[in-house]
């Protein structure tokens, strides 16, 4: 199997512990990780192999550094999987790792959980197209060679009105500005302006007025992807913190042998497990059949258990929690599980519009 190499450590070995996340991107395509993480390539994108997909981020996590496992998550499962709909040499280049791609949904002028408020408009004329607007929280933006942009062609709210255009970074009228923050520096987080941008017709992504259904297609596979990614990044936080807790002595007693800290570490235990039964019971109705319901409930799961056993493990270290690379800082970081690529709340309000069926299921 292509992904053995990777589930023995093997793959990313060689790229030193202090590289930034263009190397890692470049190591994953050049060793044929990224492409295997699919199963299939169709006109509507990449289809993704769970088990693959989960590989690879908890490779990429084990080093350590969540921006850099930000990137590499939402280039695999949903910024390259929409770029293969299209048709130009941009796929392959990435796939390769030759170069890295930004997904830049959420707009400058509309709150990213309103998104069909967004108002970066494109302009289709005949032979050329004209792109205006801007976007923010950009993951990859500042070493992106390629914007994937979903864009208005007409005003208003409808289901059709939005399509996505591939934008090179260095076309005439992009301006990137890093986002100022301190957390997920590897992340290469940054706002994107697009100012009187004009391209080639071919710079129109899979069909007009395909944007959002597209969008839809593949956002599943980006929340089913960050559960993977939590349950990776919360059990490595935690057996590192089973370590600390069986060496911190407290009047001679190892702070693990304290009944309510046994207790709490086991209640996050059992919330990890049940993260991760989730995402196993659940991947393939996300990436096969488009399920947005299991969707939202892998993506609810992340937020509510991430932060839960990261606070925990957080306060266990006192105020060494403190230090540059303390439990706080990841704690702050792991918080993008329930803000990026979707709310938290936004998720329960689907789960709760879909409460009728789920409760039928969960009775049979
Ligand atoms: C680290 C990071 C990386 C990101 N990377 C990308 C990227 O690569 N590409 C991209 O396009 N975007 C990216 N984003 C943007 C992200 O998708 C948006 O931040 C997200 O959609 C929320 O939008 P907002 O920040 O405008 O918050 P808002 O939509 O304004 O929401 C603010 C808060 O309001 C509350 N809220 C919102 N809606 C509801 C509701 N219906 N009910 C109750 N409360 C609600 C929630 O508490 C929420 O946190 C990234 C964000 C972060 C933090």
């Amino acid at each position: 199997m292509p992904d053995t190499a990777l589930l023995d450590g093997g793959v990313l070995s060689t790229v030193d512990a202090a590289a930034g996340g263009a190397r890692v991107w470049r190591r994953l395509g050049s060793a044929g990780v990224l492409r295997d993480q699919y199963r299939q390539r169709t006109p509507t994108g990449l289809v993704a192999d769970p088990a693959r997909l989960a590989a690879t981020l908890r490779e990429v996590d084990a080093r350590g550094d969540n921006g850099i496992t930000l990137s590499v998550l939402v280039q695999s499962a949903s910024a390259l999987p929409i770029l293969a709909a299209g048709t130009g040499p941009e796929f392959d280049r990435v796939a390769d790792g030759d170069c890295e791609v930004a997904l830049a949904a959420t707009d400058t002028a509309a709150a990213g959980s309103d998104l069909t408020g967004l108002g970066t408009e494109v302009e289709l004329d005949g032979d050329t197209v004209r792109l205006d607007g801007g976007k923010r929280w950009v993951t990859t933006a500042t070493r992106a060679a390629y914007f994937l942009v979903l864009a208005r062609h007409r005003p208003g709210r409808h289901f059709t009105a939005f399509t996505w255009v591939l934008v090179p970074a260095d076309a005439a009228g992009v301006r990137v500005t890093p986002a100022t923050t301190t957390l997920l520096a590897g992340a290469g987080i940054g706002h994107v302006e697009f100012c009187d941008v004009r391209l080639p017709a071919s710079a129109v992504l899979g069909r007009q007025g395909r944007g959002l259904a597209l969008f839809a297609r593949h956002m599943g596979t980006e929340r089913l992807a960050g559960a993977q990614w939590a349950t990776a990044l919360t059990s490595r936080v935690l057996a590192e913190t089973r370590e600390s807790l069986t060496r911190r002595e407290i009047d001679g007693r190892a702070l693990w042998d304290h009944d309510s800290i046994r207790q709490e570490f086991a209640a996050c235990l059992v919330r990890v497990r049940s993260l991760r039964a989730l995402h196993e019971a659940l991947g393939e109705r996300v990436v096969t059949d488009h399920d947005t319901t299991s969707a939202a409930l892998l993506k609810a799961s992340i937020g509510l258990t991430a932060d839960e056993v990261l606070s925990s493990c957080a306060r266990w270290r006192g105020a060494d929690g403190f230090a540059d690379d303390g439990l706080q800082l990841v704690r702050a970081e792991a918080a993008v599980f329930g803000i990026g690529g979707g709310v938290t709340e936004l998720m329960l309000g689907a789960i709760a519009d879909d409460a009728e069926s789920l409760l039928t299921e969960l009775r049979t």
